[in-house]
């Protein structure tokens, strides 16, 4: 049982973890709960949910004021942009991918991380040591220009949708996409929607906590790299590569 979904146990895990942060003060070092992999995937399906209560509200809102939402299946435009993810969401699709009936999905990862990888090349790298939000905005355009489409996207469509991370479930583009792939300059028009909002700040305290507490003083990471890693670890070094190559995984991906 890869996910957890007893209501009474994830309330339980939630409150320790809520607990924990709530003593956070400066010059006091907060003791995380160790959390399970299967308990921290049910507690962001819970948050997901929230989420998209939220979002659905935000399209009904938006239809109601005759806004055009330019978002829809089949646009990829913002597949490109670096998605940079807690822990706690990685770990969520991690566990996803574990279920039998997902193994098809997790094939198609491996077999496309490679090229994700190579393709991508330093831009991550740059993204993930800069500082400043200038350094941040200046890395993800550098990112975005090379048009390396999420290793999760096939033929257009998110092979993961259902437990996806937060960021991609907040994305809407009013009236047109032109501003969101690799071309675009990455200011999207936005309608702005007082409870998705909130919701999505709201639950930014408790990523975080799941972070620090899955991953201690750990930074953020690329959502594939960080599922691809997950993955990684169940598989012995000298097992085939799951991508397919036909080489050791040692040898491959591993690397
Ligand atoms: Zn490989």
């Amino acid at each position: 049982m890869p996910i957890t979904e007893d209501p009474e146990r994830l309330a339980r895990v939630a409150g320790e973890l809520g607990a924990a942060v709530r003593e956070a003060r400066p010059g006091v070092r907060v003791r995380l709960p160790v959390i399970q992999p299967a308990d921290a995937a049910g507690l962001v399906m819970v948050l997901h949910a929230q989420l998209d209560e939220a979002i659905e509200e935000r399209s009904r809102e938006a239809a109601a004021d005759g806004l055009h939402i330019a978002c829809s299946a089949g646009c990829s435009s913002c597949c490109v942009s670096p998605l940079l993810v807690t822990e706690g969401e990685a770990v969520t699709v991690a566990e996803w991918l574990k279920l039998d009936a997902n193994k098809a999905i997790r094939q198609q990862f491996f077999a496309a991380y490679p090229a994700w990888k190579r393709g991508i090349g330093d831009s991550a790298a740059a993204l993930e040591r800069a500082r400043t939000d200038e350094e941040r905005r200046e890395a993800a355009m550098l990112f975005k220009r090379r048009a390396v489409m999420c290793a999760f996207n096939r033929d257009g469509l998110c092979t993961i949708y259902a437990p996806r991370p937060a960021r991609c479930r907040r994305a809407l583009a009013l009236d047109t996409n032109a501003a969101c792939g690799p071309d675009g300059d990455g200011v999207v028009k936005y309608f702005e929607h007082p409870r998705t909002e909130m919701t999505f700040e709201e639950q930014e305290t408790m990523r975080a906590a799941l972070h620090h507490a899955l991953k201690p003083n750990g930074d953020l990471e690329m959502l594939c790299s960080a599922v691809q890693r997950l993955l990684g670890a169940s598989i012995s070094r000298n097992e085939p590569c799951p991508c397919g190559s036909g080489q050791k995984y040692k040898k491959c991906c591993a690397v």
